[in-house]
């Protein structure tokens, strides 16, 4: 391999400019991009996406993010840039199991308002979210490089890069290359994969009756329905079935698959109109075994893929990104250098331990509720109800839903309450 040039050398490369990876890219920029040590941080991304125009309808790839993720952003100068028009605030969440009619007194109700907290998170479009963050790491003073990462070399001291751009070099290489990472392959970080052989039929609707500001989930006997409010007044459909009954809802017409959106959602919200085409996504989960080696780092679905059922995917990768960021900021800070292993497993230890509750409480979500009919899952539908009836119960979930139990990054922790309620 021939000698990489200055340009092409780099204290931190981030492979990957989703939403994790630039939000991680914007905290490091932020924290350590200027001064007499600077770090030099670069991104590759392939694929940027363009501004999106003020009048430009929304999207129906979205996120529920919560206040955690909302303090993140904050901290990386994303959050701002995300103009209020196209976030969409929820108060309040309401599950409920087939069983039960729609606005059953039994069916589980969060509000903000038992938390006194104006609201339990946004709604955003994905693709929002991901130029918010890169345009935020930019304007700090880093490099977006337009292109993929090939494959990687590990040296003592440092990372041999091959990338559509040529040959770079790193002190650190950050793993963000989404759920088929290339890094974690090429640095030989083994994965548990596992395909839930089910579909997520996603798109936008507009509902006969107002949403509320609600985020409405119905466990149905063979998956999950939700309603994500949008700030328009429209709702973002989830609809997560097995994979032989998706095929032929996506294949339906219109008419008739607005007709089974209407009897799946018990007419919660009325008649159902699209508004997009349906999208469909397959549904499996991740676990890389270690989300880091010498000098490389895994961050969000990279390191871990979840269930879309709890809306946690985008969520526990910011903390990722805020995490490895605060481990490598206290390193450089004290002349450490930011790829050494022990940098590294300070990050792995602190977000595996958080992760590995998460996750299979998700997929428990998914086995007991959205899924299956015996005893167990007759018992988790009655734990709802028992949730349901306690006010201390329900506060210690929402702050579960905020994001905000754990071990938090101080980027996560901080930031000024929510100012859009
Ligand atoms: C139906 C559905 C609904 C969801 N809803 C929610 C929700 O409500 N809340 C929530 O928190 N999460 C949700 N999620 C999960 C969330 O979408 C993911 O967790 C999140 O997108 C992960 O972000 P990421 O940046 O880690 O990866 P990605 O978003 O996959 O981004 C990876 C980036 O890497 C780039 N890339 C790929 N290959 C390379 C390469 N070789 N070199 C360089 N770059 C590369 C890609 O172009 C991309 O920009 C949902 C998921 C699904 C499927």
């Amino acid at each position: 391999m021939s000698a990489a040039n200055a340009a092409h050398r780099w204290d931190v490369l981030i492979a990957g400019g989703g939403p994790v990876g630039a939000c991680a890219a914007a905290l490091l920029q932020r924290a350590l991009g200027t001064g007499r040590r600077a770090l030099k941080i670069a991104v590759l991304e392939p694929n940027r996406p363009k501004p999106i125009e003020s009048e430009a309808p929304l999207d129906a790839r979205v996120s529920a993010l919560s206040r955690a993720s909302e303090h993140i952003l904050r901290a990386a100068g994303a959050w701002d840039l995300m103009p209020h028009a196209r976030l969409g605030s929820f108060e309040r969440m309401v599950v409920w199991p087939e069983r039960l009619p729609a606005r059953s007194r039994d069916a589980l109700t969060f509000d903000a308002a038992y938390a006194g907290e104006p609201n339990l998170g946004y709604i955003a479009e994905n693709r929002l979210v991901q130029w918010a963050t890169l345009e935020a790491f930019e304007s700090a003073g880093g490099t977006v490089i337009a292109g993929g990462f090939s494959r990687l070399r590990i040296e003592d001291e440092r990372v041999e890069i091959e990338a559509g751009a040529g040959t770079l070099t790193c002190a650190l290489i950050i793993g963000a290359d989404g759920a088929r990472s290339r890094v974690r392959e090429s640095a030989g970080l083994h994965s548990h994969a596992r395909s839930y052989r089910q579909t997520a039929i996603v798109a936008n609707v507009l509902t006969a009756l107002p949403h509320e500001s609600t985020a409405w989930q119905r466990f149905l006997g063979a998956g999950t329905l939700a309603f994500l409010p949008l700030a328009d007044g429209s709702s973002s459909i989830v609809w997560s079935v097995d994979e032989s009954l998706a095929a032929p809802l996506l294949a339906m017409p219109q008419e008739e698959f607005e007709k089974e959106l209407l009897r799946a959602s018990d007419g919660v919200l009325g008649a159902v109109t699209l508004r997009t085409d349906r999208a469909a996504l397959p549904l499996g989960r991740l676990t890389a075994e270690r989300f880091t080696v010498n000098r490389c780092a895994l961050i969000g679905d990279a390191a871990h893929v979840v269930h879309p059922l709890a809306g946690q995917g985008v969520n526990l990768g910011l903390l990722d990104a805020a995490a490895l960021a605060e481990c490598i900021g206290d390193a450089c800070r004290v002349g450490e250098d930011p790829g050494a292993p022990g940098v590294l497993r300070r990050y792995e230890r602190w977000r595996k331990s958080e992760i590995a509750p998460m996750a299979l409480a998700i997929d428990g979500f998914n086995r007991f509720l959205a899924h299956g009919a015996g005893p167990l899952s007759r018992l988790a539908q009655r734990g709802l109800t028992w949730v349901n009836r306690s006010d201390e119960v329900k506060r210690f979930f929402i702050h579960h839903a905020l994001g905000l139990s754990g071990e938090l990054p101080a980027a996560a922790r901080v930031g000024a309450r929510s100012d859009r309620a």
